[in-house]
């Protein structure tokens, strides 16, 4: 699997020029010998991982590398967030000028964390096909109880060895096609808000997250029977998708209403802890999203009318937020991202809307995917009462100041219908 990095720097048809900051990437079987070449010129490297990446690849890593020290984070209960970083950084005590991060999406946002922080770079050894967010400028932080996203660095290489990728649990590459599947609504997302709002849309990028699904789907036969190659192109387009991020500055062409969605569940504000990983969430999430906008799409094709609308729904807000996260929330909702959308538009470009919602895969469609490769698909999957379901989709456009279809909806006289 080649991914061209050279050719995703050239000018692009949007107007921009793209920045990316990995040099390079592999994904082939034996890749993690590649590691001690690429730090020849570091002289105190760190890897970091936890107890069960460290057998899956830690332990070889810090083998091959002379003065390393290496850094085995508890497995259990250990997520990116404060306590997660301070239990790293205790360990982290001979300056290090490279950081190597062994292990899935919460190793790896520790330790581009910590590299920002220390302003040194990092190298990725992703040891499952479970997240796009390897090669990720941002990390996606638990901080103090409120979900953010934290400037970080992106790694300057990705060593995707297929040897110990392949070899992850199968609950967790189950998790990576749904994080990539959430690509279906953040687009349609991305597309709505550039449609209703001029919001910026690079017909590029979104083309890079489409070959990431159009590949996705093409190797599920053979993902569910385990073939390597099928691990690889998984890998791929979760990689891809991770320099779509890259590209746009933000995580806009890869999250969007399905990611709110599990990020209010992890911020714990109206029910307990979720224990699932990110793409079991994103998945679950998904097709809740799903499901709400083909609903919506068949009422705006009927011709729906709008609702008055003056500001965010800050009653609701303070009626469901614990006190510790309703500042946080309030903030984030600073301005409003849908000031700007008037009725005119929204009336006038119903059919548009549509059309976009109906490019998403039914809710069928998505359900069969993920049984196919062994994922979670409801609510009660994860741990969560179906009945959080309506709070859930009400409230979850508010974790993150970006206009989505979900948040669009509520200036619809159908909303209260498909939410319910
Ligand atoms: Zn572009
Ligand atoms: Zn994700």
């Amino acid at each position: 699997m080649e991914i061209s990095i050279e050719s995703l720097k050239a000018p692009c048809i949007c107007g921009k020029t793209h920045p990316l900051f990995v040099n390079d990437l592999w994904i082939e079987s034996g890749a993690l010998r590649r590691l001690p070449e690429l730090l020849h010129a570091y002289h105190s490297p760190a890897v970091i991982c936890d107890e069960n990446t460290y057998a899956a690849a830690g332990k070889t890593a810090c083998a091959m590398l002379p003065n390393c020290v290496c850094i085995k984070l508890p497995a259990r209960n250990l997520h990116a967030n404060e306590r997660g970083v301070a239990l790293a950084k205790e360990q982290l005590k001979n300056a290090p000028d490279i950081l190597v991060a062994a292990g899935s999406g919460t190793v790896h946002d520790i330790t581009r964390f910590i590299a920002h922080e220390k302003g040194i770079p990092f190298i990725s050894v992703p040891t499952a096909a479970s997240v796009d967010g390897f090669v990720s400028t941002v990390a996606a932080m638990t901080w103090e109880g409120f979900k953010k996203t934290f400037s970080a660095v992106s790694p300057l290489y990705v060593l995707a060895d297929t040897d110990i990728f392949s070899k992850a649990p199968q609950c967790l590459t189950a998790s990576g096609v749904a994080d990539l599947l959430g690509k279906y609504t953040a687009l349609a997302d991305w597309k709505a808000s550039h449609l209703l709002t001029g919001e910026y849309i690079c017909p590029h990028i979104c083309e890079l997250e489409d070959k990431a699904l159009q590949t996705l789907r093409g190797c599920l036969p053979e993902l569910a029977k385990g073939s390597k190659e099928a691990y690889e192109t998984l890998m791929y387009g979760l990689l891809l998708s991770g320099l779509a991020m890259q590209m746009a500055g933000n995580s806009r062409p890869a999250s969007g209403a399905e990611h709110h969605l599990s990020h209010l569940w992890e911020m714990e504000a109206i029910n307990s802890y979720v224990d699932a990983y990110h793409g079991q969430k994103v998945g679950v999430g998904l097709l809740l999203a799903a499901d709400v906008y083909h609903r919506a799409a068949k009422k705006l094709r009927a011709g729906a009318g709008t609702v008055p609308y003056h500001s965010i729904e800050t009653a609701l807000l303070k009626e469901k937020f614990p006190e510790h996260l309703l500042h946080s929330i309030l903030k984030e909702n600073d301005p409003d991202p849908m000031a700007n959308l008037t009725d005119e538009t929204l009336l006038a470009k119903e059919t548009e809307l549509a059309d976009i919602l109906d490019a998403v895969p039914t809710t069928a469609e998505l359900s069969a995917i993920l049984e196919q490769v062994g994922g979670v698909r409801t609510m009660a999957d994860i741990g969560l009462d179906a009945s959080l379901r309506t709070d859930s989709l009400r409230l979850s456009p508010y974790v993150r100041n970006r206009l989505t279809v979900m948040r669009i909806l509520k200036r619809f006289d159908f909303y209260e219908e498909v939410i319910s």
